[in-house]
């Protein structure tokens, strides 16, 4: 049985999309392709939950695709600055 889907996640720009249009990571070094990554960016700049998708991949720490408008790579260092923030 698939788990319940948060409520935030049906209003995403992203739903229905193609999800292999958000995984960025390509080859052997795993380099972010990035036309592919302004393409998945795309479905972010006005989804109305992007504050929801940033908080969650901050918590879940999946870096693995493009979410809130930001690659895998991005979105490692916005975890990073945050972790550094909260020890300061
Ligand atoms: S911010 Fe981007 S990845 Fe996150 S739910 Fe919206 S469209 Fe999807």
């Amino acid at each position: 049985m698939l788990p319940p889907v948060e409520p935030w996640k049906m209003k995403a720009a992203c739903r229905g999309a193609d999800v292999n249009l958000f995984f960025v990571l390509k080859g052997k070094h795993q380099r972010v392709d990035k036309r592919q990554a302004e393409q998945a960016k795309a479905f972010c700049r006005n989804c109305p939950v992007m504050g929801e998708c940033f908080e969650e991949a901050m918590s879940t720490q999946d870096f693995q695709a493009v979410r809130a408008g930001l690659t895998p790579v991005e979105l490692r260092k916005a975890h990073s600055r945050r972790v550094h923030r909260s020890v300061m």
